[in-house]
């Protein structure tokens, strides 16, 4: 689904990412964990094209993100053909996103109907469908304010699954919550990730990732330090970098 091979992006003098190199395959749950400032949110935002990258490759679903292939030639991508890659790719923040003038409803129904052409009624049927697989199907006629943070979250990826995404990135989607909502959203990610969903979720949330993750990449100053299984990487770290990591976030 995703392959990155020594991805490099500098801001300015600044080296961000420093040779990032990783796979994702279909249907796996990576996490990707490490201190402020790793590098972590600007690799997310590489792979949906939200960044350029500065060296290496990043292939997502086969196709090199930023090109595409005319027999065996490679042309820069035009914007119109991002966006249309950028469909498959779901993507959830810290904050929610949401349309505030919109209602719940609304604010599910609205990239089907107006990116993808979608019917009003079957994305009605959609998103209702989808509200009631988050828990708020009761608060489809409410509008964004009045809803909980949790709430919001909850609501920012039915509106994410509606545009059926072969790829969900998170970044840090709890960390704007206040503690008691944190676990209704993980739930709703833990069940995503039991429907096979592929999904990157950068985390603090430790003990979640350890649960859901088949994979922990943890990320220190641009580069990856180490990955491999929950067990591994939070368990039994062989890198220094990692081992105090994991002890200061307890
Ligand atoms: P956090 O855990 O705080 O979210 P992060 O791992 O997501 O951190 P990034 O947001 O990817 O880190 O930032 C990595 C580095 O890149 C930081 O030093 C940041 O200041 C810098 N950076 C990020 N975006 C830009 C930008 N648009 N222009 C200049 N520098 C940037
Ligand atoms: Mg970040």
């Amino acid at each position: 689904v995703l392959s990155a091979r020594d991805v490099t992006k500098d801001f300015g003098h600044a080296q961000v990412l420093k040779g990032v190199s990783l796979d994702v395959h279909a249907g796996e749950v990576m996490c990707i964990i490490g201190p402020s400032g790793s590098g972590k949110s600007t690799f997310l935002r590489c792979i949906n094209h939200l960044e350029d990258i500065d060296g290496g490759s990043l292939t997502v679903f086969g196709d090199l993100v930023g090109y595409k292939r005319k027999g065996d030639r490679l042309y820069e991508e035009s914007e119109r053909e991002t966006a249309v890659k950028r469909e498959r790719i779901g993507m959830v923040f810290q904050q929610f996103n949401l349309f505030p003038h919109l209602t719940v409803l609304e604010n599910v129904m609205i990239g089907p109907v107006e990116v993808k052409g979608t019917p009003k009624s079957q994305a009605r049927e959609t998103a209702l469908t989808l509200l009631e697989r988050v828990g708020l199907r009761d608060r489809a006629d409410a509008y964004p304010v009045q809803l909980s943070g949790g709430q919001q979250q909850r609501v920012a990826i039915a509106r994410t699954l509606a545009m059926q995404p072969d790829l969900i990135l998170f970044d840090e989607p709890t960390s704007a919550l206040d503690p008691e909502m944190v676990s209704e959203v993980l739930s709703v990610i833990r069940d995503l990730a039991d429907d096979g969903m592929t999904m990157v979720i950068v985390t603090h949330e430790m003990g979640f990732a350890r649960e859901v993750a088949d994979t922990v990449v943890f990320m220190a100053d641009g580069n990856i330090v180490e990955s491999g299984t929950p067990d591994e990487v939070m368990g039994h770290p062989r890198e220094e970098r990692t081992k105090q990591f994991i002890q200061e976030i307890r």
